[in-house]
Formats: C-alpha cells, structure tokens, sequence
C-alpha cells in the first residue's frame, strides 16, 4: 500500500459518465483534425464519424440511465457501433462494450480494474481488425497507453497522474505511426503512400485518454449536446468509399419476406453515411408463404457477392438448415466462395454485420461483429 491520498480512489458511474461526456464535447472539438488526417490517407470522414458516434452514446446515456459503469460503457460500446458506419463504429465500440463487461456489475471500480478492463477491450479489438502493433492504426496509441498506466499505477502513482501518463504515451504513440506504412484499415490501400501521415484513429485515443483527466472535475462539464456543431464530412467529391476489390455481401434469411425486407431496411438505415455493402433479403418461399426456400437464398447470395465473402444471417430452424445444406453442395447450385453463416440474433445481428461490411471491413470483421450480438444484454 503507498501514501498517495488518492489509492484507495474508486471510479464510480458518474464519473465514466462525466468521462463519455468529456470525450463527446473533444470529438466536437477536434472533429476538423481528426477528418483531416484521415482525408491525407482514408476517406476523410474519421471526424465526423467519431461526432456522430459520441452524439449516438450522449443520447443514449440520457435516454437509458445506466446502474453501474460496466453498464454505461457496455451500452456506450454498442451505441458506437451502431451509429458510425466506418470502421472505427465496430472498432471503439468493441473496446467499450468489452471494457464494460469486464468491469461487471460493480458500482464503483478501482483504477486498477479499470485499467485491465481497458486492457480485455484492447485484445478485442485486435482480434477485430487483426491489426497488430506497427501497423499504423488506433492500436499503436492504446498499447502503450496502457502500458504506461499499468507502469504508474504499479509505482503507485495518483489515479489522475497515472491517467496523464497513459494519455503522453497514446500522443507518444500517435505521432509514431507517422513513419509507419499503414497494412489494415483504408490507409492500408495506399501501401507506401500512407507513410508520413498521421493515424486518424490513433489520435482518437489520445483523445479519449485526455477526456479521463477532464472527468476528474465535476464542475468544469458544459453539455457536449449544447457544444455541438454541425459536423462536415471532408470526404472529397467522386472519392471511392470502399475498396477498389468490392465489400463483403449479407443475406437475410428469414421464414418471412416481411421480416427480411424490413430488417434489411431496418440495418441500412443504421449505416449513416458512406457507401452499403450489397444487401438481399430472401424471406419467405418463393410463393410468398412462410417458409424458407433455397433458390431464393441462392439467387440472393450471387447478387450480394463482390467476390469478398458473403455473411448469411438466418431466423431459425429451415431458415438455418437449408443454408447449412446449401453450404454442403458443390455442384449446380454451390454457394459463392466465401460464404459463411453468421452465429448471431437475426435482428441485432443484421445491424452489426450491414454496418461493418458497409463499413469495408473483411469477412472475419464483418462476421465477428454479427456475433457479437448474441452478447448484447437486454434487462
Ligand atoms: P473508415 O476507415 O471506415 O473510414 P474511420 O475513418 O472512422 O473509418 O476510422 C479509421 C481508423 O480506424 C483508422 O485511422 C484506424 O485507426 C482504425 N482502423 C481501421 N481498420 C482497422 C483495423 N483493422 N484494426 C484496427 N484499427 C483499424
Ligand atoms: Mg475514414
């Protein structure tokens, strides 16, 4: 035990919400940045992406008071990654809503359990994007990050001290991308062309570490909503969404028509801006009843498919086993290459799939993010 007054600190609800808050009001802030440095080797939209995912966790926080700050940011995770529509939605909602598991059900967690818990968030989101240190993305700024706060919560130094030096080394780790060739993400399309530019998504980090020091001060927290501005998306005009080689392809399969239209609308209108991934509901038989039948499935996973995979999102039952039986077939009425049946709710699921894929995610991504739904806690 050392003498620092602050050791026996404990980080409650309001504090992560003060946190959420402060973050929200940085992406206001520095939205023009961050869209900038993401316009040199992305599609410029990196700002404003992080803006309307913030916007997305404020309402939300204000509409569902969570109970506990495994809750609240679990809930802040999924938000993300339902409202961005880039990859950094999936990405930062992974390291949220996986940090929010960690941290349970307790009302009020010691900087050292949130400091592992960020640290199960940040294995996630490697395991997400498969982006290892070095390859210019969000990681090289979070890794050392929290390695230094691991460091100065160790030596046994003040909560907010060891909060300041976690951000030094994510600023630390932003700027070092700058030399780095970019091999995930946008940028990775470039090739050697993305060295000498910043990451976006790394800057972000260096953002929300920042925003851990502003939450120690209850007073000084104007209303992130009240702040905002509108948010412009420096995309420049004609420049490509996706990558050049196509998207990865969803089918909704459903015993319904009804039900596979309207969740394919439903998860559409859940990507915000940018361009969609190819989307096909195929419900009901091909007489319009309730059922399941594989001609249309099949017809409907040729037309999703850019040559980048297919992820098939099943109701129950037929729905799911004449997929599995398509998937056997070989011959005559074989499925595209790639084809993979996603493991998740079919509603939720459609959400997180439709959004990654619009996203340009690959088809690890894209199905992980489906099956991460079946996690997504309701009471
Ligand atoms: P998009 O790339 O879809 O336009 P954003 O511009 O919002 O989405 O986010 C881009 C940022 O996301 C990058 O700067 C990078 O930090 C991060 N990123 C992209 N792909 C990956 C990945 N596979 N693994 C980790 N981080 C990634
Ligand atoms: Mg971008």
């Amino acid at each position: 035990m050392t003498a620092n007054p602050d050791c026996e600190l404990v980080l409650d609800t309001a504090y992560f919400s003060r946190w959420l808050g402060a973050a929200h009001r940085l992406f206001e802030r520095e939205s023009a940045r961050l869209t900038a440095l993401d316009a040199a080797i992305g599609d410029g939209d990196h700002g404003a992406n992080m803006v309307r995912g913030f916007r997305a966790v404020t309402a939300g926080a204000e509409q569902t008071l969570a109970s506990c700050p495994g809750d609240l940011l679990t809930q802040a995770g999924t938000a993300l990654t339902n409202s961005v529509g880039g990859a950094s939605g999936p990405l930062f909602g992974m390291a949220l809503r996986r940090t929010g598991k960690r941290l349970g059900s307790e009302p009020a967690v010691s900087a050292v359990r949130f400091a592992d818990a960020l640290r199960s968030g940040a294995q996630a989101v490697g395991k997400l994007g498969g982006a290892v240190p070095g390859d210019a993305t969000l990681l090289d700024a979070l890794l050392p990050a929290l390695d230094a706060l691991d460091r100065e919560l160790a030596s046994g130094a003040p909560v907010f001290a060891a909060f300041d030096a976690a951000r030094a080394a994510a600023r630390e780790g932003a700027d070092a991308t700058e030399p780095m060739r970019a091999s995930k993400g946008r940028a990775s399309y470039l090739g050697e062309r993305s060295v000498g530019h910043q990451d976006a998504g790394a800057n972000s980090v260096v953002l929300l570490f920042e925003a851990l020091t502003m939450a120690a001060d209850p007073q000084g927290q104007p209303d992130p909503v009240a702040a905002a501005e509108q948010v412009e998306d420096a995309r420049p005009a004609g420049a490509p969404a996706g990558r050049s080689g196509g998207r990865v392809g969803v089918v909704l399969v459903s015993h319904s028509r009804d039900v596979a239209e309207a969740t394919a609308a439903l998860a559409k209108a859940m990507v915000g801006s940018g361009d969609l991934a190819p989307v096909r509901a195929a419900g009901g038989t091909d007489d319009a009843r309730i059922g399941t039948s594989a001609e249309l499935i099949h017809a409907a996973a040729l037309e999703a498919d850019q040559g980048q995979g297919v992820a098939v999102l099943c109701d129950m039952g037929s729905a799911v086993l004449t997929v599995r039986a398509l998937l056997g077939e070989t011959d005559g009425r074989s499925m595209p290459s790639g084809t993979r049946i996603v493991d998740a709710p079919f509603v939720e699921g459609a959400v997180g799939v439709v959004v990654t894929a619009s996203a340009g995610a690959d088809l690890d991504m894209v199905v992980a993010a489906g099956e991460d739904a079946r996690g997504y806690r309701k009471v």
